[in-house]
């Protein structure tokens, strides 16, 4: 018997339903994402917060609220629940209390695209799919490859060309076909789609497929629960193509169906680059939708998304929380890689420092108070972007030069 509750998918935009034991990509009437529904009702009178208690400490833990139906379709590398860390240092720095560092840099592939690519895969596997395409900014590249391969699928994969080296070499290593695209991934984007009929691939392009979002889902669960089922007043999240945003807000409003939590949410606060920041422009223009972002720049890759598909969901999931969306400059993020490291020992990605950089802004603009509980994601590891810290602002001692150690010694 299966223990997932799902029960069938639903349209984001026009509400129609669809048969959540085939294959979907997005709603074939309007084109916009579709998303997974349970019958919450019926799980509410069966399971309680005691149900977890002995289960293992990874994100298949709620497995009721996930979409797998059979558990030997799980291809999990072990999706550790991560660490939310207590940055009292950070937090003195800035003016705050309580500010936490949620590290999902401590997953299987170093970011947190596993959690979305594990389920996407899962559920790909147990609908049948042989072969799988993504066009990515490197990290959900890799991620598939990884989980591709632990499936046993076929996976092409489309990434820019100047996507971080690990992540070109990783897919590589893991057997994936890899394909580097003279643009962004928005361009790797039609060419994935543009294969789709020809290469018989199933396309997992963000918010195309409608499981990658329930994988990025269970960061809100996990959350909640590290929090004795309290949500914190502020979250601080990069924003690509959103799908954490959105699986969050999607958790928090499952938990108040099932009486698990109550109506308090936190403020979301979606975070891009001054490169790439089209949430933030509709946002402050008071759109409904965002506008495709020309020219985007930005050494945080996983925020170079200039037409995220689910702009609508993003922007009203933020408006909805009474939250905001906020635009940093790369120079502040390359600092900040190293501040975070600096004086926590956290070893953060360039979009995962750029959330601590939008703390310190709102700080600043008297939009959040000194005692409210605010979390930093973390959304991958600094071992990606090494090229990112060798910089002649960060010296290091050079083996070539031994006067370096002597004057060391000499004069401490
Ligand atoms: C994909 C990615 C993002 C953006 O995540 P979304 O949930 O799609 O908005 C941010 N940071 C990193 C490191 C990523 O790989
Ligand atoms: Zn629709």
């Amino acid at each position: 018997m299966t223990p997932s509750y799902l029960s069938h998918l639903e349209c984001s935009l026009c509400r129609k339903r669809f048969d959540a034991q085939q294959l979907q990509n997005v709603c074939i009437e309007c084109g916009k994402p579709l998303l997974p529904r349970y019958d919450l009702d019926r799980l509410a009178r069966r399971w309680n917060p005691d149900s977890l208690w002995d289960r293992e400490p990874t994100m298949w833990r709620y497995r009721e609220l996930l979409p797998v139906q059979d558990e030997k379709n799980i291809i999990s590398l072990g999706e550790t629940n991560t660490p939310l860390i207590h940055t009292k240092r950070l937090g003195e720095h800035l003016g705050l209390e309580n500010l936490y560092v949620k590290d999902e840099s401590r997953l299987p592939t170093g970011t947190f695209k596993s959690r979305g690519l594990v389920m996407a895969v899962s559920r790909a596997l147990e609908l049948g799919v042989k072969r799988v395409a993504i066009p990515s900014a490197g990290n959900a590249a890799e991620a598939l490859s990884v989980y591709a391969a632990r499936a046993g699928l076929e996976a092409f994969v489309f990434m820019p060309q100047d996507a971080p080296l690990a992540n070109q070499l990783i897919c590589n290593a893991t057997g994936a076909k890899v394909f580097l695209v003279n643009g962004l991934i928005s361009d790797a984007g039609k060419i994935v789609r543009q294969g789709t009929e020809a290469c018989g691939w199933f396309d997992l392009s963000t918010f195309r497929e409608p499981y990658r979002v329930e994988g990025k889902k269970t960061m809100g669960l996990e959350l909640a629960e590290q929090l004795g089922w309290t949500l914190p007043d502020v979250i601080i999240y990069p924003t690509g193509g959103g799908t954490g945003l959105v699986g969050m807000w999607k958790a928090f409003e499952e938990l108040e169906h099932l009486g698990w939590i109550g109506k308090k949410r936190p403020r979301m606060i979606s975070v891009q680059s001054s490169g790439c920041a089209p949430i933030v422009k509709a946002f402050r223009e008071g759109a409904e939708t965002a506008e495709f972002w020309e020219n985007a720049e930005t050494i945080a890759g996983g925020l170079r998304v200039p037409g995220p598909l689910a702009d609508r969901l993003i922007l009203s999931t933020i408006r909805e929380s009474n939250g905001k969306a906020v635009a940093v400059p790369d120079s502040l993020i390359q600092a900040a890689m190293i501040q975070m490291s600096r004086s926590e020992g956290l070893m953060p990605s360039p979009e995962g420092a750029a959330t601590l950089v939008a703390a310190q802004k709102l700080v600043q603009a008297g939009e959040v108070a000194a005692h409210e509980r605010v979390v930093l994601f973390n959304c991958g590891t600094m071992l990606k972007h090494l090229d990112l810290l060798q910089s002649k602002d960060f010296p290091i001692l050079d083996p070539k030069s031994p006067v370096n150690y002597k004057s060391l010694i000499q004069d401490p």
